[in-house]
């Protein structure tokens, strides 16, 4: 009995003791003294590059959890939010010569869906489901201008654009639409439609294409009616027709003049033919548009002092613009210098519009300086007068002005240039002159079509058959 009292009392000593030690070992680690470091945000950041990175920070304090003194924290390691990659930062508490860090990664990427905006409220499908051309615009944060990059689905009755990023962020929309074709084809003239051919000349058709969005090539479908008889002088129209598959119908006309010797047609009055120098350079294709806006035909002398806008040939021309030899060089003493240097710039010109054109020889001249410079005459006296013969018989034809927009030197004020031309407009017809390498006087164009729309006056280009408008040669 005395020994199992004895053994009793012996464990609750033992479980005593054990119990005290625990309580003990447990207020030490809670009284003990030690940092304690909290990260504020996630530990695992991304964020979206060329973003801010706002720093988050620690909360950090050394101390038990009765007492805990707030210390300062060192910050190691920077975030380039310009740049896609993982950044390691660390954060250094230090207190009484002990320190203690923790760290944290913040992932940069390219986590932004580009942008796409819809430029057009109404959007139709072809009848075989083709997309037709809308105007819708992708952007990115980081690729820029994805607009090439949209593509298109049709589905479900839905119109669905989707454009990916580099990164693999993909923006979607779905959008209606009605399925109906509205768009003519398109015929294309390879020579243009205004055709020259001397008398007893052959006359070869030089060719055309037509174009449908919906239906693709129609040129073996179109038809073509009327003929040229080069045995007689006259104007001869060849016709060409064609309709697609939802009925939208085009008609085209080249007129073809047969002549002996060039003949001048008087144009109707008030007609205004805008001629561009020097070109085509940096501000064309802005002319072209506004040009295209009020369907006015203008002409174009061509130079190849900027050959970086060459193609803005191949599009005038093809815009139904008349295209002009203003020469290669524009080099004054080299091309005034003989007749021989001036007509090989002029070939050059030549061959260059005709290559830009497949096919088209122009025989419209501008002299640079006009035909009444005085600049030549410091190179060769007389020489004016030579070209002029000498273009005759190979049969250019050479245009000055007769209304001046001051844009060569007078004046960079575009409404001073609106003005000089709507002021100095002639009652039968007005020969304008301006350059389209000056943005100044590209600017002037808009106004000075929509007063002469508002005013009665017609716009043309020239042609062969165009008032054989000359200053007088002053050599
Ligand atoms: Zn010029």
């Amino acid at each position: 009995m005395v020994i199992v009292v004895n053994a009793k009392k012996k464990l609750i000593v033992l479980i005593s003791i054990i119990l005290s030690l625990l309580i003990f070992i447990f207020l030490f680690f809670l009284l003990k003294s030690d940092f304690k470091l909290t990260l504020n945000g996630k530990k695992n950041m991304v964020i979206n590059i060329n973003s801010v990175y706002e720093e988050p920070n620690v909360d950090a304090c050394y101390g038990n959890i009765f007492k805990c003194k707030k210390v300062d924290v060192r910050i190691k390691g920077v975030v380039n939010t310009n740049k896609e990659g993982n950044y390691k930062i660390e954060y250094i508490a230090t207190y009484n010569k002990k320190s203690k860090k923790i760290s944290r990664m913040v992932q940069v990427r390219d986590i932004e869906k580009p942008n796409l905006i819809l430029e057009q409220n109404e959007f139709s499908i072809c009848l075989n489901n083709k997309v037709k051309n809308y105007n819708v615009k992708a952007t990115d944060n980081v690729d820029g201008d994805l607009t090439s990059q949209i593509k298109t689905e049709v589905k479900n009755d839905k119109l669905i654009f989707k454009v990916k990023d580099s990164a693999g962020n993909e923006q979607i929309k779905k959008v209606d639409y009605k399925k109906e074709d509205k768009e003519p084809p398109i015929i294309t003239l390879n020579e243009g439609s205004l055709v020259y051919v001397k008398l007893n000349d052959k006359y070869v058709d030089k060719g055309f294409t037509t174009e449908d969005f919906c239906d693709g090539d129609l040129t073996s479908q179109t038809q073509v009616s009327g003929e040229v008889n080069t045995q007689k002088e006259g104007k001869y129209e060849i016709k060409y027709q064609v309709k697609d598959s939802s009925g939208n119908e085009t008609k085209v006309i080249k007129n073809v003049f047969v002549y002996a010797d060039l003949i001048t047609v008087n144009p109707p009055n008030k007609t205004i033919y805008l001629t561009f120098d020097d070109g085509p350079g940096e501000y064309t294709a802005e002319l072209l548009d506004v040009l295209k806006k009020y369907n006015v035909k203008a002409t174009f002398f061509v130079t190849n002092q900027y050959p970086a806008y060459e193609n803005m040939i191949t599009r005038a021309y093809n815009e139904g613009h008349a295209i002009g030899l203003h020469t290669y060089t524009h080099n004054y003493a080299y091309i005034y210098s003989s007749v021989e240097n001036y007509l090989a710039d002029l070939n050059n010109i030549s061959q260059k519009v005709k290559k830009l054109t497949g096919g088209y020889e122009s025989k419209l001249v501008r002299f640079p300086g006009g035909g009444s410079n005085t600049i030549s005459k410091k190179y060769k006296i007389g020489i004016m007068s030579e070209l002029a013969q000498e273009l005759k018989i190979r049969g250019y034809k050479y245009f000055d002005w007769n209304v001046l927009s001051g844009d060569a030197g007078e004046t960079k004020d575009t409404n001073q240039i609106i003005n000089n031309v709507t002021s100095s407009l002639k009652n039968n017809y007005s020969i304008v002159l301006q350059h389209d390498v000056k943005s100044y006087s590209v600017k002037a164009v808009e106004e000075i079509i929509k007063f002469g729309k508002n005013n009665g006056y017609n716009f043309l280009p020239l042609d062969l058959t165009s008032p054989d408008y000359h200053h007088r040669i002053n050599n």
